[in-house]
């Protein structure tokens, strides 16, 4: 069995107590390697080491950091085999998703910050003839990145790349349900000769190591993405330190279809957009508003479409959907049918149970579902499932779309399909939400701001705004013929 271990000052080691957690694979719901069960003494420790690395990270200046995070990402992308199937087994998803999607992209995010660490810059404001001001941008120091379970490797870097760029050192944490890829991103920084210190990536659970990484007076900072309520507790926890805190946190995204849409595209795309992962990205839309006159018939196409993906074992490269991430999420989303029938909605299609055979027996599968009759205020409507679960409902005009659209407490993305541009810039002004597709879905560009407004988070991650996040603004005024 694989014993994952914590990475503090350039060493591999368990948790300070020695205790560990299991994990399970969630196709077998077997247990197959263990983690550490650290706590804040190993928080402590980390924190010594990264305060310690952070003269020599400095010393590096930007090309050397860059050059850094160029290495570890070309290290990543040579083992791309090796983390793809680690985070399948991992985490239930496809491997064939891991290896396209998850993986390539934590690639990126260290392609992407270490180009950012060079090319960042800083504002300067003339006053004519009196002074000039000058902001410099500065590295916060030690640094908290903490991240979910759903896209592990694909988030985890997301912070901790722009982190580094801009100068900082790093305790990471990436969810328990989730380790194994961090661990392999330990191996990999290392094997790149990222000094000792530089990135601490410490395992274990979130109200143990997770609050003691938010609670230590010498993080300044912490990334945090996760769930709504998580995010409460480390906004209450954080915000009498007075630290930064970037919050990205749960959803429930409307997509919007309008009947003049490219009816083609959008079939295929909504599918994507409601069942990627299993319905376990943050950004899958999950009520569906379709215009009437389109209504029957894309009801009946999206349950056609949602019956034929083939649910199934991980690692067979047909598999569309593979497992949920745990037993409690598995009993989660069930739980949300079960209330859906008893709110009075119809489930057209999915979510049953399945059981595989062999070794997959025991796994945390179940169909897509698509539920119908649902009205905004139910409880199906308006909390986050994180599974793959679609509700659909008719609109008659815009300003229905739209009250239906904003009516939940989130507003993290959203997707509006039309052929008529007047009608989506309108609707993309109006709609609550820090991110709107019209007529896409996940296309990403890694330099625009990412995240949400309401209870979906506070800040936002991506190109400038994570290398912003990631310093402290020090403005210098020099005044003009003092001396
Ligand atoms: P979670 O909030 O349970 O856990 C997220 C991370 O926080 C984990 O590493 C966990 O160990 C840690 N944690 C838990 N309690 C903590 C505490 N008290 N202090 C510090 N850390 C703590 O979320 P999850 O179930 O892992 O992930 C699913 C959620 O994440 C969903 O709500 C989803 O919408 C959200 N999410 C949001 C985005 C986004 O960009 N907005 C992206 C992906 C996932």
């Amino acid at each position: 069995m694989t014993i994952i271990q914590n990475y503090i000052n350039g060493a591999f080691q368990p948790a300070a107590t020695g205790n560990c957690l299991d994990n399970y694979q969630p196709a077998t719901g077997q247990i197959y390697s263990q983690l550490p069960d650290s706590d804040s003494v190993d928080v402590a420790a980390a924190v010594d080491a990264a305060q310690a690395a952070f003269p020599e990270w400095q010393s590096l200046g930007r090309e050397g950091r860059s050059r850094m995070l160029a290495r570890i990402a070309d290290l990543i992308e040579e083992r791309l085999d090796i983390f793809a199937l680690a985070e399948s087994i991992d985490s239930g998803k496809p491997l064939t998703l891991a290896r396209t999607v998850d993986i390539p992209r934590a690639v990126s995010n260290f392609r992407f910050f270490s180009t950012a660490a060079v090319q960042f810059g800083s504002e300067s404001h003339n006053m004519e003839g009196l002074a000039i001001n000058y902001t410099l941008r500065q590295p916060i120091g030690v640094v908290g990145c903490i991240s979910p379970w759903n896209l592990p490797l694909y988030l985890f870097t997301w912070k901790i790349a722009p982190a580094l760029a801009a100068g900082n050192c790093v305790v990471g944490k990436p969810s328990e349900l989730t380790p194994m890829t961090a661990w392999l991103l330990a191996q990999a920084a290392h094997d790149a000769g990222l000094p000792a210190g530089v990135l601490n990536i410490l395992h274990g659970l979130g109200p143990r190591v997770g609050q003691a990484i938010v609670e230590h007076p010498d993080i300044k900072a912490v990334s945090f993405t996760g769930g709504t309520q998580t995010g409460r507790i480390l906004a209450r926890t954080a915000a009498p330190m007075f630290k930064k805190l970037s919050l990205e946190l749960g959803g429930k995204n409307p997509n919007i279809i309008f009947a003049d849409c490219d009816f083609e595209e959008m079939m295929r795309t909504t599918i994507r957009s409601s069942f990627s992962n299993n319905g376990q990205i943050c950004l899958c839309g999950s009520r569906i508003y379709v215009e009437k006159p389109l209504y029957e018939r894309f009801r009946d196409e999206l349950v056609r479409r949602t019956k034929q993906l083939v649910v199934g074992d991980p690692m067979h490269p047909d598999t569309q959907q593979g497992a949920l991430v745990s037993r409690q999420h598995l009993d989660k989303v069930s739980g949300y049918l079960d209330l859906a029938r008893e709110e009075g909605g119809r489930v057209l299609c999915g979510g049953e149970r399945l059981q595989l055979a062999g070794d997959l027996k025991d796994g945390y599968f179940i169909t897509p579902a698509v539920v119908e009759g649902l009205e905004l205020h139910h409880r199906c409507n308006q909390e986050e499932i994180f599974g793959p679960v679609v509700t659909i409902q008719p609109f008659t005009d815009e300003a229905e779309a739209l009250a239906l659209a904003n009516g939940t407490e989130y507003g993290l993305a959203s997707t509006l399909w039309t052929r008529d541009l007047n009608r989506a810039h309108r609707m993309a002004e109006q709609i609550q939400a820090g991110i709107v597709w019209i007529n896409c879905w996940m296309l990403r560009d890694l330099r625009t701001p990412f995240g949400g407004v309401k209870n979906s988070g506070v800040g936002r991650e991506g190109g400038w705004e994570a290398m912003r996040f990631f310093t402290e603004p020090k403005n210098v005024t020099v005044r003009y013929g003092g001396y």
